[in-house]
């Protein structure tokens, strides 16, 4: 099995089968939530954190949208699952590198994550690959309910 029949596998199953898929009830304001929309595509989803202190012990998401913006939503989860904030910016920004620059090496610790390499080359998709980052980020950065648009 090739690299990338390795990657189109791991988009594939986390699309049949989403990891930490559902609500986080909000039981206080360690739970943060934010609103994504893929406007280029159609994606929507809502993820939620329950923070525990700089941590992030809980991570979920709901939402419709299409497999790449799915699958990558599920791999983010479980990629960020119990990281602290710093640790989880510094993903992101490896993650961003590995979806638009076309020389990036997937480093061995992003683990599955470096499936979202695939998706390069089909520049039209990175924003579905990245929609769930950046609600992450709007809902880690304003700690209150927010909408992100990706329009521009
Ligand atoms: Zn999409």
């Amino acid at each position: 099995m090739d690299l990338k029949e390795l990657y189109r596998d791991v988009i594939l199953d986390h699309n049949r089968r989403p990891r930490n898929y559902g609500r986080l009830e909000a039981d206080g304001p360690a739970v943060l939530h934010a609103e994504g929309h893929n406007p280029l595509c159609g994606d929507r989803l809502t993820v939620y954190v329950r923070m525990n202190g700089e941590r992030l012990e809980e991570v979920r998401f709901e939402g419709s949208g299409c497999a790449i913006s799915t699958a990558a939503a599920s791999l983010m989860t479980e990629a960020v699952k119990g990281k602290d904030r710093a640790a989880v910016a510094q993903l992101f920004g490896e993650v961003h590198g590995l979806l638009t620059q076309h020389d990036a090496e997937p480093g061995t610790h992003l683990g599955k994550l470096a499936a979202l390499s695939g998706v390069r080359e089909f520049p039209a998709r990175v924003k579905c690959a990245t929609l769930s980052w950046h609600t992450l980020n709007a809902a880690l950065g304003r700690g209150a309910a927010t909408r992100t648009s990706l329009s521009s």
